[in-house]
């Protein structure tokens, strides 16, 4: 019988999970179907409920349902509870299971890109979701220090307090937003995350987020990553390369979130490339 994973969101149609796995059950053989569920707020308790009556072998969550998940399940992995937010469900012993492969995910990204995470001083800017989920993948990978600037600066102040001993033995410290903290931060980082939604769709947010940051200020090493992969050549990751500077872009994260959660369901290793072809499909 085939089996059915998917992905519950509110709106859905837009993911490109679904072309993803499906192309990996396709490539490896398995007899499986990756199907999108629009789920709005209200009717999540009832899908969540529905999961293991129907049979459903393993769910992603996106939004806007990562974070309302977490109660409705039965048990939560420690950095997803850290992080406060699922991505994606699995079913042990009868009990549904929430992970978060985001965190990992990014790591494994950059580690893909051949970059080295031991020891790193990482600057992210944001402190939403994604930024949360940064700080905990690049402190389980060995980051030294992470620093946190976001333009309500109570909000990275929140995410450092709140996150600090779980990310443990990786310092956690709070940048300012002025430009002059952007400077001295930036002298001092390896690795710089873009993890607002400000490059989304390269609109004047976008512009006004690059010209706000001195990525001059980086060395001559540091890389520069973007989680958004819409567009994938964002305005920061556009800054970063005239100033000669290695860039990452966001779509290994999601390649990599969306193999980590594969490899948890069906126990096989992740068909990267195929998987990687079907979202560079336009
Ligand atoms: P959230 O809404 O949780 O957080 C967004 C963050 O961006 C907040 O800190 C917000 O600040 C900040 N922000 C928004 N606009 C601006 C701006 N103009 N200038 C400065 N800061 C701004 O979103 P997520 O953290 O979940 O996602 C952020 C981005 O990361 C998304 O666009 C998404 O595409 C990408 N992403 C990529 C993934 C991948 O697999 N590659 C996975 C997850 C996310 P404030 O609170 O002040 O509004």
């Amino acid at each position: 019988m085939t089996d059915i994973y998917g992905i519950l969101g509110f709106p859905v149609g837009h993911s490109r999970s679904p072309a993803m796995h499906n192309s990996a059950f396709s490539a490896l053989g398995i007899d499986a179907m990756y199907v999108p569920f629009a789920v709005p707020p209200e009717r999540l308790p009832a899908a969540i409920a529905s999961i293991r009556p129907l049979n459903l072998r393993g769910m992603n969550v996106t939004l806007p349902h990562k974070t309302n998940v977490i109660p409705l399940l039965d048990r939560v992995e420690p950095d997803a509870l850290a992080i406060g937010a699922v991505n994606t469900l699995f079913i042990e012993n009868d009990k549904l299971v929430g992970m978060n492969t985001d965190a990992p995910g990014l790591t494994r990204s950059l580690i893909d890109a051949g970059l080295r995470l031991q020891d790193a001083r990482v600057t992210v800017i944001g402190a939403g979701g994604a930024a949360r989920a940064s700080v905990i993948g690049l402190a389980r990978a060995g980051a030294s220090r992470i620093s946190v600037t976001a333009r309500r600066n109570h909000e990275a102040e929140r995410l450092v307090s709140e996150l600090a001993a779980a990310a443990a033995p990786a310092v956690l410290r709070v940048e300012g937003w002025e430009r002059a903290a952007h400077r001295r931060c930036l002298c001092e980082t390896d690795l710089l995350i873009q993890a607002t939604s400000a490059t989304l769709d390269d609109g004047p947010a976008a512009a006004a987020l690059a010209e706000a940051l001195p990525l001059d200020a980086l060395p001559d090493a540091a890389t520069v990553v973007d989680l958004v992969y819409k567009p994938r050549l964002t305005s920061v990751l556009k800054l970063a390369r005239d100033l000669n500077k290695q860039t990452v872009d966001g779509l290994g994260m999601l390649l990599f979130q969306g193999a980590i959660a594969f490899e948890k369901w069906t126990g096989q290793t992740a068909p990267i490339k195929v998987m990687r072809a079907a979202l560079d499909a336009p």
